[in-house]
């Protein structure tokens, strides 16, 4: 893959990894063993055919190839630049164990930007019509993979989606220098030819409340709210003038362009030495952005090791490349600042690696010793919750942990009509986990709307049933 130079990079948001050449990409292509019992099949949550579309691109026909993915993965040219494939396809790809596995990645992000070379999509196959009508609750991957696959079953789908423009995290989050918003926009229209309705500024559980949209004709919700809630460290000076949770942070840059203020109405403080606490995905996006910002220092603490940060390795190597600094086995104490309220330093402890806890990674434990980094700014990115606006609005809907939905395999809830899945089912996770998670509930759905077909009787139902225990 090739990448834009450190230097360059670091002042603006244009993306970074520019994707393999065509005579890369075949080359990457040959490596592939056609596997009778395809290892990395497995480890693909959609279940992409993996190497049959490599095949295709070995002949040098990658709009076909493109096709191949699009039967199982409706948004390729994400998938390829932020799935995290070290730990699903290639993980499992039988290469691995002799010198190194097969790019599927970058293979797939390479025919998914081919067919955007072509210009406007085709317009895809759709059944027709079949009368009935399903509500999403969510546009990220996970709702807009269900939304999708209804469509092409023929329902008439409408995704009600609480901001102004749709794509969840995946707009928000994700920083344009790992995925260019024009990349989501046309995954966006390519969900849109589909025939889905996108509703945008309707936030259910306030605007609408989900029983309302059973009584409006909508015969099973599906609930794809992710966990955007910001979760705190509880320690003292959380609450000082220029700490910001990432979700904020990142919305602020992202959504509303605060990195062109005043040109666009949202500002983000920018300052000059950060530290950002945690070891995710959005703990790296949160430090690259700071930097794009202008910051001349930007530290990232988390209270592990390297080996256990759960960000992509390649956004630990490039976040690197570009002269961020880690703190591992460091953790926050305390958020120092001035006396007006502005921060000044963190001061962290000491950790050490104890026994794993029941994620299999190793627990941090302090030693006592304390040392202080000196900042003018603080982002908080380590982890996020379920926001309770819709769940707490639905009466009778089973939850686990703090909000979590609570789902069985095929994304049923315990409401008869109800069906839910992505991070508002599992906590914080992955873009393919919450879209695998689409892929089985729209099964689910249309099972569900099909047999109901059969089996209703002209006596009315009540709006919210439960389902039988299972
Ligand atoms: P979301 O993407 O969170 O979408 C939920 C949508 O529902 C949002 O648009 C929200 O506004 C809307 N909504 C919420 N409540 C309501 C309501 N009441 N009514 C209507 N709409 C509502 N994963 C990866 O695989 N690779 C990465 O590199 C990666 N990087 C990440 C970087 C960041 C900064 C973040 C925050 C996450 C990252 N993730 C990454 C995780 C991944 O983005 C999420 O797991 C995924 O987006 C979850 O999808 P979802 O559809 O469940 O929810
Ligand atoms: Fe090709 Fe690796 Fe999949 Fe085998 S496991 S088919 S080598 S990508």
């Amino acid at each position: 893959m090739r990448y834009r130079t450190p230097q360059k990079r670091i002042k603006d948001f244009k993306e970074v990894a520019l994707g393999l050449t065509e005579r890369q990409a075949v080359k990457e292509a040959n490596r592939c063993l056609q596997c009778r019992k395809p290892k990395c099949v497995e480890g693909c949550p959609v279940e992409i055919d993996i190497p049959k579309f490599i095949a295709i691109v070995k002949e040098g026909d990658y709009l076909s190839g493109l096709k191949k993915i699009k039967e199982s993965n409706n948004l390729p040219a994400i998938c390829g630049r932020v799935c995290p494939q070290e730990t699903q396809c290639e993980g499992k790809c039988i290469l691995r164990k002799k010198s190194r596995p097969v790019s599927i990645g970058a293979l797939e992000r390479f025919v998914a930007d081919y067919g955007v070379s072509l210009g406007p999509m085709e317009s895809p196959k759709v059944n027709p019509p079949n009368g009935h009508k399903v509500a999403v609750i969510g546009s990220g991957p996970a709702g807009l993979t269900v939304a999708s696959d209804l469509a092409r079953l023929g329902y008439n789908t409408t995704v009600f989606e609480a901001l102004h423009e749709p794509g969840g995290v995946l707009l928000y989050g994700i920083p344009e220098f790992r995925l260019p918003k024009k990349i989501l926009q046309r995954e966006i229209d390519y969900v849109r030819s589909l025939g889905v309705k996108i509703v945008v500024n309707w936030l259910i559980g306030r605007t609408q409340t989900a029983e309302e949209l059973l009584e409006d004709g909508f015969e099973a919700i599906f609930i794809g709210v992710g966990a955007g809630s910001p979760k705190y460290m509880g320690i003292l000076g959380e609450n000082l003038n220029n700490v910001y949770f990432a979700s904020e942070f990142l919305t602020r840059v992202n959504l509303m362009k605060a990195y062109d203020f005043p040109k666009y109405d949202t500002p983000v403080k920018k300052a000059q030495k950060v530290a950002v606490i945690g070891g995710g995905n959005v703990a790296m996006d949160s430090a690259r952005t700071a930097l794009r910002l202008g910051a001349e220092k930007v530290y990232v603490i988390y209270r592990r090791t390297e080996k256990e940060m759960p960000s992509r390795h390649e956004e630990v190597e490039n976040a690197k490349e570009e002269g961020i600094e880690f703190h591992f086995l460091s953790d926050p104490r305390t958020v120092l600042g001035d006396e007006r309220g502005w921060v000044r330093s963190v001061e962290c402890e000491r950790m050490r690696l104890g026994e794993s806890d029941t994620s299999g990674r190793r627990t941090p434990e302090p030693t006592g010793e304390r040392f202080c980094i000196e900042v003018d700014q603080v982002i908080v990115a380590i982890g996020q919750s379920a926001n309770p606006i819709l769940v707490n609005s639905i009466k009778g809907l089973n939850l686990w942990g703090n909000g979590y939905i609570v789902v069985d395999k095929e994304g049923r809830t315990n409401l008869e009509r109800i069906f839910a899945g992505g991070d508002i089912t599992t906590g914080a996770a992955t873009v393919i986990s919450a879209m695998g998670a689409g892929k089985r509930a729209a099964r689910a759905i249309d099972n569900f709307i099909m047999r109901r077909r059969e089996s209703l009787q002209q006596s009315p139902e009540p709006a919210l049933s439960q389902n039988k225990p299972q």
